[in-house]
This record gives C-alpha cells, sequence and structure tokens, in this order.
C-alpha cells in the first residue's frame, strides 16, 4: 500500500482519529498535511511522530466552516506542494442535547463544520484531482449517522448528510478516476469517550458485539485501505467500523 509521492490532506489532522489517520499515510509514504483550527500544539505533537518515524508532514491551520480560509489553504498546498491526491474530511465537533431543548446555533455549529466544511475542502481539492484524473477522497461520518442517536440529532443528521454528500461525489466524479469513501466509527478510544463514566462505558460496550471500544489506529487502517490501490473499485460506499453495534 504504496503512497509515494501523493500528497494528503486531513482536516482535524491533529488529535484523536485524525492524528492516527495522518501517521498511517505518512507511514505509507504520503507528504501529509496536518489541518487543526485552534490548539497548534497538538498538531505540532503529530507532526513530530511523523518525522520522527522518518515520514513528511506540514501543518496548516484554517477553519474548515470558513469558505475564504479553505480556499486560501488549498491555495497554498497546491503552490507548495504541487496538488492534493487525497483528502480526509475528518475535522468534525459534537454540540450534543435533546432536540426539545437544542440550541440553534448548536445545530448550526455542527453542520457547518461536519457538512458544510467537508462540503468545501472537497470542492477545493477536486479541482486539481479532476485536473489530475486521480483522486480519492474520504469522508468521516458516524455510527450516529448511519443509526441514529437520542440527544445527537444535529451530529446524525450531519454525519447522515455526509453519506448522501459521498454517495453523490462518487457518482460526479467517478469518470475522472475520483473515488469518494465515507467510513463510519463507532465508538472510539478518544478524549470524547474518556469523558464518559465507567457505568456509562459498560452501558456502551454491553450493546457491542465485539464488546470493547475501537481505537483510532482502526479508523485509519480502513481509510488507508479505501484510499491505497486495494481500494480503487471502491466508491460511494459506507465502511462501518464500529464493532458490529450497527450492521
Ligand atoms: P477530536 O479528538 O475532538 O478532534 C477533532 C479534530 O477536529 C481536532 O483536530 C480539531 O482541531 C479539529 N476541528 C474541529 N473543528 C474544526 C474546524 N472548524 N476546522 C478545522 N478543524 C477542526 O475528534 P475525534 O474524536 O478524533 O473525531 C474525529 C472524527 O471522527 C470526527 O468527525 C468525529 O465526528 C468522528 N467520529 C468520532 C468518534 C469517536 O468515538 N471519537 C466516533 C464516530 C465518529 P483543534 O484541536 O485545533 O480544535
Amino acid at each position: 500500500m504504496n503512497l509515494e509521492g501523493k500528497v494528503a490532506v486531513v482536516t482535524g489532522g491533529s488529535r484523536g482519529i485524525g492524528r492516527a489517520i495522518c501517521i498511517r499515510l505518512a507511514s505509507m509514504g504520503a507528504y501529509v498535511y496536518i489541518n487543526y483550527v485552534s490548539r497548534p500544539a497538538a498538531a505540532e505533537v503529530t507532526q513530530k511522530f511523523i518525522h520522527e518515524a522518518g515520514g513528511k508532514a506540514e501543518i496548516i491551520g484554517f477553519d474548515v466552516a470558513e469558505s475564504s480560509e479553505v480556499q486560501a489553504a488549498f491555495k497554498k498546498i497546491i503552490a507548495d506542494a504541487g496538488s492534493v491526491d487525497i483528502l480526509v474530511n475528518n475535522a468534525g465537533i459534537t454540540r450534543d442535547g435533546l432536540m426539545a431543548r437544542m440550541k440553534e446555533s448548536d445545530w448550526e455549529e455542527v453542520m457547518n463544520t461536519n457538512l458544510k466544511g467537508s462540503f468545501l475542502c472537497a470542492k477545493a481539492a477536486s479541482r486539481v484531482m479532476m485536473k489530475k484524473k486521480w483522486g480519492r477522497i474520504v469522508n468521516i461520518s458516524s455510527v450516529s449517522g448511519v443509526a441514529g442517536n437520542p440527544g445527537q440529532v444535529n451530529y446524525s443528521a450531519a454525519k447522515a448528510g455526509l453519506i448522501g454528500l459521498t454517495k453523490s461525489m462518487a457518482r460526479e466524479y467517478a469518470s475522472r478516476n475520483i473515488t469518494v469513501n465515507s467510513v463510519a466509527p463507532g465508538y472510539i478510544e478518544t478524549e470524547m469517550t474518556e469523558l464518559l463514566d465507567e457505568k456509562a462505558q459498560e452501558q456502551i460496550k454491553s450493546e457491542i458485539p465485539l464488546a470493547t471500544f475501537g481505537r483510532t489506529e482502526d479508523v485509519a487502517g480502513a481509510v488507508a485501505y479505501l484510499v491505497s490501490d486495494d481500494g480503487r473499485y471502491i466508491t460511494g460506499q459506507t465502511l462501518n467500523v464500529n464493532g458490529g453495534m450497527y450492521m
């Protein structure tokens, strides 16, 4: 699974699942752009891991939900690195709460980062991919988007929207040899799951056939497969990485 010579952009690549994706793609030879929005120090840690392993990585801070920032960032990446071959739309936020009490701002922030941000980045990246007649786009959805989850109407809607974006983009871009897929993680050990108390963790694990949370590397492995040559004939799909929680 060699990505030598490919330029990859991973939004929200500074920590959590995004960090594991950056490390994995760099280990396959890709030149990785690590994106963050508010915590540059986390991006520096990711870059350090990659450099220490002999990989190549740059850091680029921008807000995926701001059109002007996205356009400027992709312009810079293309000017500096000459291309964007792989895009992983991973940046995501939650603003959980029951619908009856959910503020419009909670809806908008989640939609803007998770869904609009992915649209903006995919639009910017696909321009150069179309010219090169090669590209790989992976959108990080969620089990909440495929199965629904109480307390997450905003997040579920955004993540389900990403699956629709994936399928329509896959159809539009297939003739240019650009594949577009989603990966839908279940519960993955990150800062988010660490916040759950022990009782809540046990309750969730009892609903997972493999009876454990996933690791960030499990998601990175799925992304690596889809962007590699082994995944060349797969497009418009959603790969569930959830321990069997939804099937
Ligand atoms: P995380 O640890 O909270 O990290 C989120 C990343 O997104 C950070 O790098 C953050 O940058 C970045 N980010 C947030 N808003 C951004 C914006 N507007 N522009 C650019 N970057 C932004 O998240 P995670 O748990 O690894 O989740 C990664 C993805 O997987 C998300 O899309 C999430 O919805 C999805 N997912 C996670 C789980 C899970 O169990 N963790 C399950 C299913 C799906 P800063 O640190 O600079 O703010």
